[in-house]
């Protein structure tokens, strides 16, 4: 990625949009999950499937007594398959998901806590090695599991920055990742306490009517971590909430959406 120089103006921009969809929409709870394991299987599950979905599956899991490491350890490959057919390419995510518990057992002896204490760089990189883990993937499992300062770019960031002129059809993943971070990490920096802590009544405007919180509290999604992951975790929320809402794939709802004066002037 570019210098700071280059790359000061699309940061400012940046930590504008944060601020404006923070102070109109308030925290929005992510990750919804009561334990870490819980925040890895619905990493794996909801990838090209809808959250709904994956719900409907982590309810099942649970309600069979077998969303945990030992549960998906000693359940069988077709009974798993079986359990998690409504996540779509349910043979995929069971072997998947059973590839994830093999390196936990052989790298980390079965402790999820253990693999989080590793650094960022190493496991970020045995991560990716993993089989069905891609960045994305990853980088959940790393922000919302383990508290880990990485920004997770997913197709709605991509699309809300191109269509603001901040990065371009082809940039990489990397690239989009370090630019975020970069922007958010300058953010925390400059306003310390301020900025985690949500405001008692969020601001209210015109968007904020149209939109409730994506997820409610959970113990997950108000479990302890740094300023800096609170703002990352909060930034990919607020993303999620506009591309849901608003910036859509065919028609995006500019004219309602809180983000529009961001967009860049027509020359
Ligand atoms: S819908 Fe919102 S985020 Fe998407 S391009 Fe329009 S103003 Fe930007």
């Amino acid at each position: 990625m570019g210098s700071n120089l280059k790359t000061a103006p699309q940061e400012k921009i940046l930590r504008a949009c944060y601020e404006a969809l923070f102070y109109a929409w308030g925290p929005q709870h992510w990750w919804p999950a009561r334990t870490r394991f819980e925040v890895i299987v619905g990493a794996y599950l909801t990838q090209n499937t809808s959250w709904t979905n994956v719900e409907h599956v982590l309810r099942r899991l649970r309600g069979a007594g077998l969303l945990s490491v030992a549960g998906i350890r000693r359940t069988a490959l077709p009974e798993l398959e079986s359990l998690i057919r409504s996540a779509g390419y349910f043979r995929q995510k069971a072997q998947r998901l059973k590839t994830f518990v093999a390196f936990l057992d052989e790298h980390y002896g079965g402790s999820v806590n253990r693999m989080f204490a590793q650094t960022t760089e190493k496991l970020r990189v045995e991560l990716l090695a993993l089989n069905g883990v891609g960045p994305e993937t990853a980088d959940s499992i790393l922000l919302y599991t383990g508290n880990h300062p990485v920004f997770v770019v997913d197709a709605y960031t991509r699309r809300i920055l191109e269509r603001h002129g901040i990065v371009t059809a082809n940039a990489r993943y990397e690239e989009i990742r370090w630019l975020l971070e970069h922007a958010l990490s300058n953010f925390e920096h400059a306003l310390s306490n301020e900025v985690p802590t949500p405001p008692a009544t969020p601001r209210l405007t015109n968007a904020m009517v149209k939109i409730n919180p994506i997820h409610r509290p959970s113990l997950m999604s108000t479990s302890r971590r740094s300023n800096l992951v609170q703002i990352y975790n909060e930034m990919h929320g607020l993303i999620v909430g506009v591309g849901k809402h608003y910036c859509l794939k065919s028609h995006p709802r500019c004219d309602e959406c809180p983000l529009q004066r961001f967009l860049p002037k027509p020359s």
